[in-house]
C-alpha cells in the first residue's frame, strides 16, 4: 500500500516535472489553442523534448512536399538522381501516357535545371512528379515503410488511381497517403543523424534496426533540407546562429475545400544535430504557419 502510494507519488512528480519543462511550455504557448502539434525529439535516441497537442499529431493527413524526403530516397537508391544530374522544370509535367493538361510546378514559368537537393530546397513539383512516375507505387510504398511511415496507426498509402495519381504521390498530394507528424520525426531523426528510423517516446527503449540508408544517400537529402532553410521554401525556420535544415509541405485537404495543411520536418544544428522538430498545422501552410512556427521552437530551445 504505502508502495503503491509512493509510486503513484513519484509518478505525479514525474508528470509535474515533465508539465513544468519550459521547453515543453514554450512550445505549448506557440501552438496555444490552434490544432497545431508539434514534436520535438534528440534524434539520436528518440526521446522527446516537447509534444503539443499529441492526439493530432498521431492522426494522419496528406503530407504533401515532406513526401519529397521519400521519394528523394528512392530515386538516389534507385540511381535516378546522381550527383551532378539536372532535372528540368518548365512550369508544368506532362504525365506519360495520361489524359488531361499537365500537372503544374507552383512555380508557373519553371525552376529550369535543378539538381536533387535545390529541387528539394525550392520543393520543385514537376521533378517529383517526374521521379514519382518512374519510381512507381510499390517502391515508394516500400520505401515509406522502411522510412516507418506506413503501416501506422491511421496512416495509409494506398495505391493510386492511375498515372497522374501516381505522379501526385510523387509530391505527397491526394487521397492514396495520409501520415503522421508523429512517424514523420522519427524518419527525419534518421536522416539528421545517419541512423535508424526513431520511435518518438519520453522514456525511448534502446535503438533497433539498421541505420535507414547510406550514409552518402542520406547527405544528399540533408544538403536538401539545409537549402530549402538558407535560399527555399522553409526560409521562415531559419535562426540567427543556429544552422536549421528543414523541409516544408502544403498539402490540399481531402473535403475538397481551398484550404490546405501546413508542415515542417527538420532538425539542428545542421553540422551535428541535436534536435529534431516536426510541426503539422492543420489548417495553415508550410512556408507561413508551419516554418514560421518550426522557427520559434528552435529559438524557444536551450542548446
Ligand atoms: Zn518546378
Amino acid at each position: 500500500m504505502i508502495r503503491a502510494l509512493l509510486l503513484a507519488a513519484a509518478g505525479l512528480v514525474l508528470a509535474a516535472s515533465v508539465a513544468r519543462d519550459p521547453f515543453q511550455l514554450a512550445c505549448e504557448r506557440l501552438a496555444g489553442t490552434r490544432a497545431i502539434a508539434i514534436v520535438a525529439l534528440d534524434p539520436a535516441t528518440g526521446r522527446l523534448r516537447a509534444l503539443v497537442h499529441p492526439q493530432l499529431a498521431q492522426e494522419a493527413y496528406p503530407p504533401g512536399s515532406v513526401f519529397k524526403l521519400v521519394t528523394a530516397l528512392a530515386a538516389v537508391e534507385e540511381g535516378l538522381a546522381p550527383a551532378g544530374r539536372d532535372f528540368l522544370c518548365t512550369g508544368a509535367y506532362k504525365v506519360p501516357g495520361a489524359k488531361g493538361p499537365p500537372l503544374p510546378c507552383y512555380k508557373a514559368d519553371g525552376h529550369g535545371h535543378v539538381a536533387l537537393e535545390e529541387a528539394l530546397g525550392l520543393s520543385c513539383n514537376a521533378t517529383f512528379y517526374a521521379l514519382g512516375s518512374r519510381l512507381g507505387a510499390p517502391r515508394l510504398r516500400a520505401t515509406a515503410e522502411r522510412c516507418g511511415l506506413v503501416p501506422a496507426p491511421g496512416a495509409w498509402l494506398k495505391a493510386p488511381r492511375d498515372a497522374r495519381a501516381l505522379a501526385q504521390l510523387g509530391i505527397g498530394e491526394g487521397p492514396a497517403i495520409g501520415l503522421t507528424a508523429e512517424r514523420l520525426a522519427g524518419f527525419v531523426a534518421a536522416i539528421a543523424v545517419n541512423g535508424p528510423v526513431v520511435t518518438p517516446a519520453w522514456e525511448p527503449g534502446p535503438l533497433t534496426g539498421p541505420p535507414l540508408a547510406k550514409p552518402e544517400v542520406l547527405a544528399r537529402l540533408r544538403a536538401g533540407m539545409r537549402a530549402a532553410v538558407v535560399r527555399g521554401t522553409a526560409k521562415p525556420a531559419a535562426v540567427p546562429g543556429l544552422a536549421v535544415a528543414g523541409k516544408t509541405g502544403t498539402s490540399t485537404y481531402l473535403d475538397g475545400s481551398n484550404r490546405t495543411h501546413g508542415w515542417f520536418v527538420g532538425y539542428a544544428p545542421a553540422e551535428r544535430p541535436r534536435l529534431v522538430v516536426a510541426v503539422f498545422a492543420k489548417e495553415g501552410t508550410g512556408f507561413g504557419t508551419a516554418s514560421a512556427l518550426a522557427g520559434q521552437v528552435f529559438r524557444a530551445w536551450p542548446r
